[in-house]
């Protein structure tokens, strides 16, 4: 199946309303068509430029002829639980293909994008980081991720966590961008805290975050409280050590007042000790988060998921710590839709 998309055709998921209006009045359209569109695409979640029905038919035969709405094409998905979890394949209009996860639980629906296809992090134990980087998601290509997620579901989505392929914050200029277009009034309009944004601790752009006061939340991958085993795990310590970045979290909490979370994927034998946990506690001391432990989802890379015993031992340890803990058990792991499963085969051949 080919979904190549024209050189010259415009993609309109991923431009905002300033963006729009600079789209429309170099073919002589008045501004306020932008909003209308972003509405039409948005709130009103119409596929095609024949459903805008309160642009002139003109126009919309323009559209029809020189823009699209959606660059993603669905290829498969896969689900389990009953479908509660389904992860999705999508390709793109370079012919490159990344996933999605959709997870349903009692009153929230959550959906995991994907911000780059592959990823330069190369964390140890992730299934994207063996792919390697391939390139970053426009804005468009992270929001088609959510529009046609939302085709797929019955419910509203409620929830929107950037932690799918690739590190958000090294793609951090088209992450915002989307998620920005996802909190719009005029538009999807998700609450800021109903997004987050899960980085592996770019230090520069959590600054960035919090001068900009970004209203989303944000989460931090630790995954351990020893600067020379997380380096061991995640490259990324080497540069963004982890002195810096505590630092960069308290900065982060004065200049927001909000809460980071810290993300901890627990691994056998590697940062599930008592001394472990006993160190996370010192390392964070006072500064008010919130710690979400991981028991990993193994994929056949020699990293081991602890057993329930220690996972337990490990979490009860955590309680005597001031901040909230909270314990993720990762759904979908069946379909290798759990956290650090997301993998596709890059294509050489791919242009
Ligand atoms: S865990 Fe996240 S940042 Fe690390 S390699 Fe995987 S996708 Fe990249």
């Amino acid at each position: 199946m080919s979904v190549i998309q024209k050189e010259t055709e415009v993609s309109l998921v991923g431009m905002d309303i300033p963006a729009l209006e600079r789209a429309l009045a170099e073919i002589g359209e008045p501004r306020f068509r932008a909003r209308q569109i972003f509405n039409w695409i948005y709130a009103r979640k119409v596929h095609s430029f024949g459903d805008m029905r309160n642009l002139p038919k003109t126009l919309r035969r323009r559209l029809e002829s020189e823009a699209v709405i959606h660059t993603l094409t669905k290829i498969s998905h896969s689900g389990s639980d009953a479908d509660l979890t389904r992860k999705y394949l999508f390709q793109l209009s370079t012919g490159e293909m990344i996933e999605s996860v959709r997870i349903k639980e009692k009153t929230r629906i959550t959906v995991c994008l994907s911000t780059q296809v592959g990823c330069a992090a190369n964390c140890a134990f992730c299934a994207t980081g063996r792919m390697g980087f391939r390139r970053n998601l426009t804005a468009g290509e992270i929001l088609d991720q959510f529009l046609l997620l939302q085709a797929e579901s019955e419910g509203r989505i409620t929830n929107v966590v950037f932690m799918g392929m690739g590190e958000p914050f090294l793609n951090y200029r088209n992450v915002m961008q989307a998620a920005e277009i996802l909190n719009h009034p005029d538009g999807i309009s998700l609450g800021a805290r109903k997004i987050t944004v899960s980085t592996v601790g770019i230090i520069p752009k959590i600054q960035k975050f919090a001068d900009e006061r970004r209203r989303f939340k944000l989460a931090i991958s630790l995954n351990s409280p020893a600067q020379e085993k997380r380096r061991q795990i995640m490259p990324v310590a080497k540069s963004h050590p982890l002195p810096e970045l505590l630092s960069a979290a308290r900065y982060y909490y004065q200049k927001t007042r909000n809460h980071p979370t810290f993300e901890y994927v627990l691994l056998e034998g590697i940062n599930d000790s008592g001394n472990d946990a006993r160190r996370l506690i010192r390392l964070i001391g006072n500064l008010p988060c919130k710690v979400n432990v991981i028991p990993y989802n193994e994929i056949g890379n020699g990293f081991k998921r602890p057993s329930d015993d220690r996972i337990e031992r490990f979490v009860r340890t955590l309680y005597d710590a001031p901040f909230t803990v909270t314990v993720r058990w990762s759904r979908g792991v069946d379909i290798d839709a759990g956290c650090g499963q997301l993998a596709v085969p890059l294509n050489e051949d791919t242009p």
